[in-house]
Formats: C-alpha cells, structure tokens, sequence
C-alpha cells in the first residue's frame, strides 16, 4: 500500500505517473521515498524484473555520475578476481528474487533477477536500490555505490534533480 502524497512524490520524481507500485521500498531521510518495490507483473501484464525501483532523480544523477566513470567495469573485473566478493553477489542475487517472489510468482522472469546479477554489473541504479530496499550488507556492490553518493537530501527534499 502506498499514500497518494507518495504516488504524487514519485510520479514528480519520476516525471510521469509511477506504475504498479507495490509499496514504498525505502524512504530517504528527505522524507520522500527513494525506492518503489514495483509488482513483479505491471497492471498492463507485462513481467517487470526491477523490484526495488530507484525513483529519486538526486541518487539516479548521481549514479549516473558514477556509471559515466567506468565503474561499472571496475567492478565486474573485480568479481573475476574477488571469489569472496562473487560470492556475495551471487547471495544478492538469490535475496532479490526471494523478495520478489514474497510479492508474487511471475514465471516469465523466473530467476532473473536486475542490474545484471549474479555474475555481471549491467546497471548501478539497480544496486543501489537493492541495497537501499534491503539494507546494508545484503549486496556488497550496492553498498559500495551508497558509500560514494554523499548526502544527495542535504540540499532539501528531493523532487527534482540537483541544480546545475
Ligand atoms: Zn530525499
């Protein structure tokens, strides 16, 4: 369940109307909420394999940012030498898909999770959001994404993106 204030938060953040939103994923300490946990098949039938959407346009910038750096690369040559750190990507992986299929079973999507787990990094939104929906310690990459945003809500609740 969600308020209509946060539909209406989201569908400013978004710049169109947010679709089948299951609940509020987590809430930045703005107030607004950062991440929408979306039905794992929209209203239209489509099947939607990002669960935990990232809907603040502050965070998504700044991930942007961060993808526009190579990071992305960085950190998938990482997982080829980093067993203990494949490990656990591939243990966020197996936590996206059991929250995923506590809200419901969409067979088309079956065992494919986002963001290009568990052994590629296609999308850093993706984890983040994981890692902002679940919290710390469930995707390591996710987590390290969060620890180089900085304080994205300092400038006031996030509605639109930075000032430039
Ligand atoms: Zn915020």
């Amino acid at each position: 369940m969600i308020s209509d204030d946060d539909v209406a938060a989201v569908e400013r953040q978004l710049g169109r109307r947010p679709r089948s939103i299951h609940e509020v994923g987590h809430r930045c300490p703005c107030g607004n909420p950062d991440v929408v946990t979306t039905e794992p098949r929209l209203d239209d039938g489509t099947p939607f394999p990002t669960t935990f959407y990232l809907t603040c346009p502050r965070a998504a910038s700044r991930i942007g940012t961060l993808e526009a750096s190579g990071l992305m690369k960085e950190m998938q040559d990482r997982l080829g030498t980093d067993p203990e750190l494949a490990v656990s990507y591939a243990a966020a992986h197996d936590a996206y898909l059991a929250a995923r299929t506590a809200i419901g079973e969409v067979p088309e999507i079956d065992g494919v999770s986002a963001g290009g787990m568990p052994d590629r990094v296609k999308c850093l939104h993706v984890l983040a959001g994981q890692s902002l929906a679940q919290g710390r310690g469930v995707n390591p990459l996710g987590d390290e994404v969060l620890d180089r945003l900085g304080d994205w809500w300092a400038s006031g609740p996030c509605l639109t993106p930075d000032e430039q």
